[in-house]
């Protein structure tokens, strides 16, 4: 029986050789009857990580089983994952990124767990070193907002440190979606989940690949492929803005007929229209989120292009 470990890697490079320094030691804390099995995978590094991760080959080797895949340019974390997990053969997979935010100490533990019959081990963060406070409360709430509108049970703060079973591994890639968010594949495929917390620590070498917009983007796909209740609002929004206006009209219609029609009024009809000309197009902005998703969906592109595989 084989664990498959799966790193995307981006301008990594200068955490490459403590990464396998980790990996040796993890090697030593396995149950010797789990063979290891490493898929690196190099989304379209800049810095050289490719190279450096060939010239591994050797120290890769030593720990058991390898697989080194090359994207043909930065595809994104969440396609880097989906390569790995496409090429990963062992009946688990931990999911690991490459700074060692995700401390590999904690492996044997999500084994041991996993050995007791959970199908899903989330390493779930107690705390985010290194993050800074605006991350932090955004991240807190959005996976609130995302729990209240798709009605998934994801981890609160779960990260992408995870292990999944080979049955979780396979509903998740029978989701060929293009607009990938894992956390949410992992609640949607359901199984026994169990949460293993951590303290998350700051990065190894480099710098985090994810800036304000990038994390804002991440999550808007998030929302927006597991739920379609912000589409759903405008119906209720709508409505009762129409109420509304009906009941003024009532209004407006009695006061002229008991008082005779004055001509003040400017100031709220400019007001009412401008509201009404913004609510309208935040309704079509949100609707074009989803038909720009769906669009994407259609053309059924490959979700990464492969360079190079190599595997020892
Ligand atoms: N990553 C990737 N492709 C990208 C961005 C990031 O494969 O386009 C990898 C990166 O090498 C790391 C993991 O995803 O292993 C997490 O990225 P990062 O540390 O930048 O994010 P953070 O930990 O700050 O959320
Ligand atoms: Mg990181």
């Amino acid at each position: 029986m084989a664990l498959s470990l799966v790193i995307p890697c981006f301008n990594e490079r200068d955490s490459l050789g403590p990464l396998l320094q980790a990996l040796g030691q993890l090697r030593r804390q396995l149950p010797a009857d789990l063979a290891l099995e490493v898929v690196l995978v190099d989304d379209g590094s800049r810095d050289g990580t490719a190279e450096a991760l060939r010239q591994q080959a050797p120290a890769l080797a030593a720990l058991g089983r390898w697989q080194l895949l090359e994207l043909s340019r930065n595809f994104g974390k969440e396609a880097a994952l989906l390569a790995g997990l496409d090429h990963a053969t062992g009946a688990a997979a931990v999911l690991l990124d490459a700074d060692l935010q995700d401390p590999p100490e904690l492996i044997p533990a999500m084994v041991a767990r996993w050995r007791e019959g959970h199908q899903v081990v989330n390493g779930v963060r107690r705390q985010r070193r290194g993050d800074g406070w605006a991350k932090r409360l955004t991240a807190h709430w959005f996976y609130r907002v995302f729990r209240a509108t798709s009605h998934l049970d994801i981890r609160l703060d779960a990260s992408d440190f995870r292990l999944i079973d080979r049955t979780v591994i396979d509903a998740i890639l029978s989701c060929r979606e293009r607009v990938r968010f894992s956390k949410g594949f992992v609640a949607w495929a359901g199984f026994s989940q169990i949460d293993l917390p951590y303290d998350r620590p700051a990065r190894e070498a480099g710098r985090s690949a994810f800036g304000f917009w990038k994390l804002w983007n991440y999550a808007l796909d998030g929302l927006f492929s597991f739920s379609t209740a912000p589409l759903r609002i405008w119906t209720y929004l709508g409505t009762a803005v129409a109420l509304l206006s009906v009941s003024y009209t009532v209004v407006i219609v009695l006061r002229a007929l008991m008082g005779g029609i004055d001509v003040p009024g400017y100031a709220s009809i400019v007001a009412i229209l401008t509201f009404l000309g913004g609510m309208q197009m935040v309704g079509m902005g949100l609707i074009g989120e989803y038909v720009g998703r769906i669009y994407l969906e259609v053309k059924q592109r490959p979700h990464y292009v492969l360079r190079r595989h190599d595997s020892g």
